[in-house]
């Protein structure tokens, strides 16, 4: 034993990279400290994937029986006209490319839980604190906390998601880097008063989607809404009651169980709103701090992919961190092997990702003939973005 100190990090997010960043940090001999805006991990939330090279990532830290258990097996996908009428159905791994009995969809909740339960005794948890400031010096980085406390720390990582403070405080606003993909998106749950079970309802008029997600048995569906908008509805980015009132004027006149929807919506405590976009940066990195998983590159719902590169992410970082004593040599050894498969996940948009969710009624009406084509195929072609990449062992 060489009695030398310690590594630290301070990783800033608990959700998916975070704790991920910092199970595999913490095998590797680092000190690491997670910051949590929210004051405990997050429970329940919309059902999330896991697939391909991800699976490898949950497999090596032990928990993929665990996940395989919180499977919430959804066993159809039907899609639905104006009004309401059955256009096809399908498995939804059908849908989504992915491979039947080997990739995973789980609560984001049952995800975000396990991780947790995985470094909670080896790893000190900040929840209900956030990062003020952040000032880099020759030899560390010099954090003040939002509760006024102050630290240094060797690293600091940023996993906190798509509109990460840590990557505007580095990289200046996210404007430059957000790539808006055309959608404005609304989730909430709502009364599982169809009966549903096991199953995904997808209705569709040009520029509008309505979706029932019944996870298991649950009396609860999550509900969601996914709509075009040629410019980003910034003003309703910044207030609730604008996002309840665009929402309502977009899906007005609408059949099925819309109004239904609509109504739930106008008053659900849980409503999210956001819009479908991607992060694409020129570095991950400045000095020492570096960012991970959505705050680096989110490739956006529409690629399905965003825990597993969080996961993927996560693993490469901590990988190239174990392996290099310097941060600089780590940060570039980590982008270097980790952008093919960022940008291969990314491009799922260009290549057929959003056309789940046409504008024009003629490309509605092409993608219901794929759809048909698609369910009376023996097999789903799988994507091989999901798998690209071939993890190298930790050492
Ligand atoms: C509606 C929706 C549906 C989705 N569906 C899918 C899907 O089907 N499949 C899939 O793979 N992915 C899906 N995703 C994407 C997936 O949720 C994300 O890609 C994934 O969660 C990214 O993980 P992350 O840890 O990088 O960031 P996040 O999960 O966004 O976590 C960021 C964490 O940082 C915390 N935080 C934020 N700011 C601060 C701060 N200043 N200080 C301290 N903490 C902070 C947050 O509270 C949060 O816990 C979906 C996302 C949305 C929004």
């Amino acid at each position: 034993m060489t009695g030398e100190p310690k590594r630290t990090v301070l990783i800033v997010g608990a959700s998916i990279a975070g704790p991920a960043l910092a199970y595999w940090l913490h095998r590797s001999g680092f000190a690491v400290t997670v910051v949590e805006k929210a004051g405990a991990p997050r429970a329940g939330g919309y059902p999330i994937d896991v697939r391909g090279t991800a699976i490898e990532v949950v497999r090596r830290m032990g928990i993929l029986p665990r996940l395989r258990a919180a499977h919430v097996d959804m066993r159809l996908c039907t899609f639905l006209d104006a009004g309401g009428s059955e256009v096809t159905s399908l498995a939804p791994h059908a849908v989504a490319g992915s491979v039947e009995g080997q990739d995973l969809e789980v609560r984001r909740g049952d995800l975000t839980a396990s991780l947790h339960g995985l470094v909670r005794d080896d790893v000190e948890f900040l929840f209900g604190n956030s990062v003020a400031t952040l000032d880099q010096t020759r030899q560390g980085v010099d954090v003040t906390f939002r509760d006024g406390r102050q630290r240094t720390f060797d690293l600091v990582v940023g996993a906190d998601g798509m509109h990460s403070q840590t990557r505007r405080s580095l990289f200046g606003p996210e404007e430059q880097f957000h790539r808006y993909l055309g959608y404005g998106i609304a989730i909430f749950t709502m009364p599982n008063t169809l009966g549903l079970s096991h199953e995904f309802l997808v209705w569709n008029t040009p520029g509008r989607a309505a979706g029932l997600y019944a996870v298991g048995d649950s009396p609860e569906l999550h509900a969601f809404l996914h709509f075009h908008q040629p410019e980003p509805p910034t003003r309703a980015l910044r207030d609730p009651v604008v996002q309840r009132e665009l929402i309502a004027s977009v899906y007005a006149g609408a059949g099925w169980e819309v109004p239904g929807i609509i109504a739930v919506m106008r008053d659900a405590e849980d409503l999210f709103f956001d819009t479908a976009g991607q992060i694409r940066m020129p570095h991950w990195s400045s000095g020492r701090v570096a960012l991970v998983g959505d705050a680096a590159y989110a490739p956006s719902f529409l690629t399905g992919q965003g825990s597993s590169l969080a996961l993927v992410g996560a693993y490469m970082l901590a990988h190239a961190l174990a392996t290099h004593d310097d941060h600089t040599a780590a940060f570039a050894a980590c982008e270097r092997a980790l952008r093919p498969f960022v940008a291969a996940n990314q491009a799922l948009v260009d290549n057929g990702g959003a056309t789940l969710f046409p504008v024009t009624a003629q490309a509605l009406e092409q993608r219901n003939a794929a759809l048909r084509a698609l369910a009376a195929l023996p097999a789903a072609p799988v994507r091989p973005a999901h798998s690209v990449l071939v993890l190298p062992e930790m050492p």
